[in-house]
């Protein structure tokens, strides 16, 4: 591909954390997780990211939430800002902390057989189930 990746600007609620990402497919899949429900206070709606640049890195809190996994937060507001993976490969990051959500289409959901059984989404996506997500990032570690 020759094509350069879109780049999308996106912040916190309060504007301590400004980041540039570089899109790859404009979708946003839903993680159902109870990590991640805990974490983003709600179902966490995430942009796969080619890569993300903060423009505060001193405001960007970071949770060691496993071995592999951190999640990436504003430490003036709170705001759930993205989820990256240690070796930097993967950055989902927060479809609402971009300026347009509309402009990624809703596409999957992982984790479904963790999803509570008090909502569910009324549009049609493709869904997996944790150990089906796990076993098609990776063979051997653990999503969190
Ligand atoms: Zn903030
Ligand atoms: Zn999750």
């Amino acid at each position: 591909m020759s094509e350069a990746a879109a780049k999308e600007q996106g912040q916190c609620l309060c504007g301590a954390v400004r980041f540039e990402a570089s899109i790859g497919a404009r979708e946003v899949g839903a993680c159902h997780c109870s990590i991640c429900r805990r974490w983003s206070g709600g179902v966490f709606l995430a942009v796969e990211c080619e890569s993300v640049s903060v423009e505060n890195e001193q405001n960007l809190g970071v949770y060691s939430s496993s071995e592999w996994g951190e999640r990436c937060f504003c430490k003036a507001c709170g705001s759930t800002v993205m989820w990256r993976s240690k070796d930097g490969a993967h950055h989902a990051v927060s479809v609402q902390s971009f300026n347009d959500p509309s402009s990624f289409s809703f596409a999957s959901q992982i984790f479904i057989d963790e999803k509570p059984t008090n909502y569910s989404f009324a549009q049609a996506t493709k869904t997996m189930t944790g150990p089906e997500f796990i076993a098609m990032i990776t063979s051997a570690e653990q999503h969190s």
